[in-house]
């Protein structure tokens, strides 16, 4: 599935890679988005300084302009993504995470009603689970509001979570999560949700999480640690169970929210510092992603 470009860059790589494991590693950020700011270029600081890999995630249909009055609606914003994706394979190794982002029913429904909201969210996962068995994305992202919500609100997006597991399940695919800050009870909840719906818990994926390793390891559900303070060295401590992410977020108007693209590769290089080893960080940033979303990294 890869085009003779990318093919082409990744022979290089592994000749490189075999040559020296010490010329070569691996560094992934699992969650990253390129909006109006850096764009492409955002990349290409991540791979000045060590970046290897990416998963760029769509962002809100306000971002593109689009306000969606069915699920359809969103494959102009899929194939917006797609096509970024695509162009960001010539920096890095990059791969396309599809999003419905939980504050749609905020934005879509304070304009055409909750509950229409929820049903085109849902077509809406439906539409990024074809794109991922045509194999254009790799991974799907749901969850639930950070924010207060009405009851109403909060059990129509519970729906919503519970029909986007289900998408990743019949499809196969890992779902990356974007919910409420971490407590233990919500994300046990969760865990049963998913459990519910029968999908494996190695599959889903805490966005944004804490350095809360060994909880997340007994809940199931996988984390991709937010990369700030000294979260990854925190993590490192507690195990190699973790991904990392900068939920870097490309907008003009924050730039270097959440955090810069260079946040990943360094501090995942100073794990080195603190005594872990190539293969740990081979463990977080290849084994822990190929495994999870079940890609070839090389
Ligand atoms: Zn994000």
């Amino acid at each position: 599935m890869i085009p003779g470009r990318f093919a082409e860059l990744h022979f290089k790589e592994r000749i490189f890679k075999t040559a020296s494991k010490l010329d070569f590693m691996i560094i992934t950020d699992d969650h990253m988005h390129l909006y109006n700011h850096l764009r492409l270029k955002a990349l290409k600081q991540f791979k000045e300084v060590g970046g290897t890999h990416v998963l760029l995630v769509s962002l809100l249909s306000h971002h593109y302009n689009v306000f969606p009055k069915k699920g359809e609606d969103f494959r102009e914003i899929f194939d917006r993504h797609v096509k970024l994706v695509n162009d960001a394979n010539k920096i890095v190794r990059a791969f396309a995470v599809l999003s419905v982002h939980p504050a749609e029913i905020t934005v879509l429904g304070d304009k055409i009603g909750y509950d229409r909201a929820a049903e085109i969210m849902k077509e809406a996962l439906d539409l990024a689970g074809r794109y991922v068995l045509d194999g254009k994305a790799i991974a799907i992202k749901s969850g639930r509001p950070h924010y207060r919500v009405s009851k109403h609100v909060w059990k129509l997006s519970n729906e919503i979570l519970s029909h986007a597991f289900e998408v990743a399940k019949d499809v196969g695919c890992a779902i990356q999560l974007h919910t409420e800050s971490f407590s233990l009870d919500g994300m046990i909840e969760i865990a049963s949700m998913a459990k519910k719906v029968g999908i494996k818990l190695d599959k889903v994926v805490k966005h944004f999480s804490p350095a809360r390793i060994k909880e997340f390891e007994k809940i199931g559900i996988f984390p991709s640690v937010i990369a700030k303070n000294d979260n990854v060295l925190r993590a490192a401590e507690q195990g190699s169970r973790f991904m990392v992410e900068t939920d870097y977020i490309d907008d003009k108007k924050r730039p270097g929210a959440v955090l810069g693209p260079k946040t990943v590769p360094k501090k995942v290089k100073e794990l080195l510092e603190h005594g872990f080893d190539e293969d740990f960080i081979y463990k977080i940033c290849c084994e822990n992603v190929e495994k999870t979303y079940g890609v070839e990294i090389n």
